[in-house]
């Protein structure tokens, strides 16, 4: 355990934000290179190669999807049948989604604009540019994990709820605000965000000033004529099946597993994830559907390895880390998400800032 606190740092700092110098107090940490150095050892030279086989995801994908179309548009269907094939198209959806994160990592093909093309096609059900989602999630979000106002992905402190409008009108939405809005936030709030951002927030915020906007402008432009294109095919009276079912059931799968992976965790200064992010298991048969997106402590250390090899990585923090690890069920993650609220009163404790109730972080009395 030398090696360990070889790496440990303190997170107080004088280049602090005003907003997180209160919050963010000594947490022991270690950076991506201390678990890359620790880990790597442990596992095949291989795991780190591109993996082209998840291809074979996208095909099966987009495939299916187009004889679910032709199968709804063909045949005189029933209403159970109908609703049954627009949760399959969901499920499809999300599918894609998971492959558009491998996709942008790096870590299937190589060659980024290769990467953009494929994946202008896989994010279209959920309007995501290229070029947009990589600056989001590949720079701001993979870059300062839980930093507070850096990473997109993490809930605001108390003094940033307070100063903004929009969060406060947010939260009411966010799983464990204790409003019966709570409850749709799964179904909705990934495309919603990303919508949100491509159409008006990145004109406005300095966050993303760096980002090729032009290239967003043109790529999103292009998922909208799809979108419009697929809404004229299909005809308005199969909407409610082909595009409203599969919108919740696609955005329900990815926003569950997303919340999971960092909203229960602490805020932290230095990009830790055994601090800062938590991995969700899964039945067997979902997690090969999605790509293993839960084992998120693994892809955080290692972002650009295949989804294919992120349970061996699970399997060595187990042995190597089985004190800070932090790992549950995906069902228990969503129900320890409902029953805490989303701002930060400190790094380590959450806030419900209406009536004032707190709760610590996972893993916060280890730290
Ligand atoms: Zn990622």
């Amino acid at each position: 355990m030398d090696l360990i606190n070889d790496f440990e740092v303190s997170v107080r700092s004088e280049n602090t934000p005003k907003d997180d110098l209160n919050i963010i107090v000594n947490q022991p940490v270690k950076n991506l290179a201390f678990y890359n150095k620790a880990l790597s050892p442990f596992l095949k030279p291989e795991y780190f190669n591109r993996n082209p086989f998840r291809l074979g995801y996208y095909l099966s994908f987009i495939i299916g999807n187009l004889v679910l179309v032709y199968i709804a548009l063909s045949f005189n269907l029933n209403i159970l049948s109908l609703c049954l094939i627009g949760f399959l198209m969901g499920c499809l959806n999300a599918g894609l989604a998971f492959v558009s994160h491998e996709l942008s990592h790096g870590s299937v093909v190589k060659g980024k604009s290769f990467q953009d093309l494929l994946v202008l096609f896989s994010f279209a059900p959920f309007l995501i540019s290229p070029t947009y989602w990589r600056f989001w999630h590949n720079r701001l979000h993979h870059g300062n994990t839980q930093y507070v106002l850096k990473d997109p992905d993490a809930f605001p402190t108390m003094s940033v709820y307070k100063n903004s409008p929009f969060l406060r009108w947010v939260f009411k939405w966010t799983p464990g605000s204790k409003m019966l809005r709570s409850y749709s936030y799964f179904f909705f709030w990934f495309s919603f965000q990303s919508f949100l951002n491509q159409v008006y927030m990145r004109f406005n915020n300095k966050m993303w000033n760096e980002m090729n906007h032009k290239k967003v402008t043109i790529e999103f432009s292009l998922q909208i004529v799809m979108l419009i294109s697929y809404l004229y095919l299909v005809g308005f009276s199969n909407w409610i099946y082909l595009f409203f079912i599969p919108f919740f059931v696609q955005n329900y799968i990815l926003m569950s597993y997303i919340s999971t992976n960092h909203n229960l965790s602490p805020l932290t200064k230095v990009n830790d994830p055994l601090v800062n992010s938590l991995s969700v298991s899964n039945y067997r048969l979902l997690e090969f559907l999605h790509l293993n997106f839960g084992y998120h402590v693994e892809h955080h250390i290692f972002p650009r390895m295949s989804g294919a090899y992120t349970k061996k990585v699970h399997d060595v923090l187990k042995s190597q880390f089985s004190e800070n690890y932090q790992y549950m069920p995906k069902a228990l993650a969503i129900k320890k998400l409902y029953s805490t609220a989303r701002i930060y009163k400190n790094s380590t404790t959450l806030m419900h800032p209406i009536d004032r109730t707190t709760y610590s972080t996972i893993g916060a009395s280890s730290k």
